[in-house]
């Protein structure tokens, strides 16, 4: 594993010498103490990483995500993970009003999202791995009521992009510039 990260690593642009020897020891503390925990999974439990899920139909819409890895259970149940660097979030912050709401609110877009495209499937657990801190991994068992949740929220982003009631990017991140929508935006920094 380590190998192939440096290999990997090698491959990379940055900055300076400095930041590249920086990332990479981050990376190797990384990767050595996530392995005991990543081997802890049979291979056999693993259903997909990286899952692209696109076009998914809402409504009049569609939804799409990006699931970093996917497990199946015996009873046909599912598990979704999302890996996150950086420190570990406690639990009481991952929590609605809190400021890492969003990671919640993430795994229960993920949830409702997968089981929209999969009908007659079901996601009994979700997580955050903090991959540099994979003792304090986040695990939570997300309900119908947590699909209710993620639903009404993503009808009122909709609704609110239909009225164009939505803060643009920052022009820094260029990404008007490369947005599809731009000739037709108002909204366009570009
Ligand atoms: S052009 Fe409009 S829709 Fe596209 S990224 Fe910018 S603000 Fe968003």
């Amino acid at each position: 594993m380590i190998e192939d990260f440096r290999y990997f690593v090698n491959k990379q642009k940055f900055e300076t010498l400095n930041k590249k020897e920086e990332f990479t020891l981050r990376g190797e503390k990384s990767l050595t103490a996530f392995y005991k925990n990543f081997t802890q999974i049979s291979p056999l439990r693993i259903y997909a990483t990286e899952l692209y899920l696109n076009h998914v139909p809402f409504e009049n819409k569609f939804l799409k995500g990006f699931v970093d890895r996917i497990e199946k259970n015996t009873d046909g149940t599912f598990e979704l993970y999302d890996y996150k660097t950086g420190s570990a979030k406690s639990k009481n912050k991952i929590t609605d009003g809190a400021d890492y709401e969003h990671y919640l609110n993430q795994l229960r877009f993920y949830k409702f999202a997968f089981e929209l495209l999969n009908p007659n499937t079901k996601v009994a657990k979700a997580g955050i791995i903090f991959a540099e801190d994979s003792d304090k991994n986040y695990y939570i068992t997300l309900t119908e009521e947590d699909n209710e949740i993620i639903k009404n929220k993503i009808k009122f982003v909709y609704e609110n992009i239909d009225k164009m009631n939505f803060n643009p990017p920052e022009k820094s991140e260029k990404t008007c510039q490369y947005c599809t929508y731009k000739q037709i935006c108002t909204l366009n920094l570009f």
